[in-house]
């Protein structure tokens, strides 16, 4: 079969599994209602907790940043890309994180394939959360160590996995807040078995940071654990910050080892001088931002009840993610089609993304919407719920 026929083959099949992705073209700044082909719609499914991607003094840093630095970074950072714009962003992501140094890398997904394959090789070995973001399995998968994955939050698991080994070194990889459910991992379990089997442990907060702990600081600060417990520290840019971007937070010798061996930092472009500068406005205003925290929590809770007394069922989550199970693929597309037609932008998310039969409604609420707004969401649900259910006993 030549390539082309193959590929026509694997989309037909993807499109029969009603898997198939297709995206919808925004016509407007994130924020809490989005146009999308000439209406608008409530956007619940954008990563921009705090509402920092269209602030007037984040945007007004960007073109600060073009004027003074121009678009782009115009090479890596070990040639001459790296300007005192990413070098300051770096110093105060350091600070923000009570950590020793901080390095920035172009995204999430490049941090943590870069991040463990210059930890870890050939005989070593990553465990893994099952429910780890794609970016962190990859990484585990290319790293060339053995790798292996431990049931959800299973901490008997994982130490069954940690105690036997004859790895050189383990090194155990965790979401601090997992992107498809919402839920925290059990951080002070896991930094536990980690000390007592000698690995070394990484924490990804890309959905921590800007939402949890005192000024935002995240899953570790949440359950106050330090760079020795914690040692490997991944934030991204692109969620509560507002911008683009990621880093990682940790040791003198850990920010130096990445600097001479991760390659996905080595060789790629800088994140343009411009996008450093809207950040640093954005950290300031995402430690500021309290207040916006404090709304957030209490839209989750008023959704949260709210679904309760719909008889919906939530999991697990006290983060702004907020994830209905469905179950079925074609299921969530209908529901996520009814809501969109009720002016609600939520998305399905559906396998390989997260397990089979466990497609679902990702919810995700910001300190951007108000409470009108929430009840909106409920009100479509609650439309789209029992519409979907009717569907389903037609032949
Ligand atoms: C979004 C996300 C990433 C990827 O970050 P990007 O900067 O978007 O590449 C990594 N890890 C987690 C847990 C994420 O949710």
């Amino acid at each position: 079969m030549n390539l082309e026929n193959r590929l026509r083959a694997k989309l037909a099949e993807r499109q029969m599994a009603h898997r198939y992705r297709t995206r919808r073209i925004v016509g407007s700044p994130q924020g809490a209602i989005l146009q999308e082909g000439g209406r608008p719609l409530l956007n619940f499914c954008s990563n921009d907790y705090l509402g920092l991607a269209n602030h007037p003094l984040v945007v007004a840093a960007l073109h600060q940043g073009a004027a003074d630095w121009g678009a782009g970074s115009g090479a890596s950072h070990l040639v001459n890309g790296h300007s005192a714009e990413h070098h300051a962003l770096e110093e105060e992501l350091a600070e923000f994180t009570g950590r020793e140094r901080a390095l920035l890398f172009s995204t999430g997904y490049m941090a943590n394939i870069g991040v463990i394959n210059a930890l870890v090789g050939r005989g070593d070995r990553v465990l893994q959360d099952k429910l780890n973001h794609a970016s962190l399995l990859d990484g585990g998968l290319l790293s060339g160590a053995d790798f292996q994955r431990y049931r959800h939050n299973d901490m008997a698991h994982l130490r069954a996995r940690l105690e036997n080994s004859g790895a050189d070194q383990q090194l155990v990889v965790v979401d601090g807040v997992f992107s498809m459910d919402g839920d925290m991992a059990d951080l002070p379990a896991i930094v536990e078995a980690s000390r007592a089997n000698n690995a070394w442990l990484m924490v990804d907060d890309a959905h921590g940071f800007g939402t949890l702990g005192t000024h935002g600081r995240g899953t570790t600060d949440y359950f106050g654990l330090n760079q020795t417990q914690v040692p490997v520290l991944i934030g991204t840019l692109g969620k509560a910050f507002g911008t683009f971007g990621a880093f990682v937070a940790g040791s003198e010798t850990l920010i130096e080892s990445l600097i001479q061996f991760s390659r996905t930092y080595i060789y790629t472009t800088a994140l343009p001088p411009a996008v450093a500068a809207a950040t640093r406005a954005s950290l300031r205003l995402l430690r500021d931002a309290e207040e916006g925290r404090q709304h957030l929590q209490q839209l989750i809770t008023q959704f949260r009840q709210g679904c309760d007394s719909l008889g919906m069922a939530l999991m697990d989550s006290m983060s702004p993610i907020q994830p209905l199970i469905v179950g079925s693929d074609a299921k969530a597309m209908r529901m996520s089609a009814r809501l969109a037609e009720l002016g609600c932008w939520v998305s399905a998310i559906r396998p390989p993304t997260v397990p089979e039969g466990t497609a679902r409604l990702r919810v995700t609420l910001t300190a951007a919407h108000n409470s009108e707004q929430v009840d909106k969401l409920l009100e479509a649900l609650n439309d789209a719920a029992s519409q979907a259910g009717d569907e389903e006993v037609l032949p």
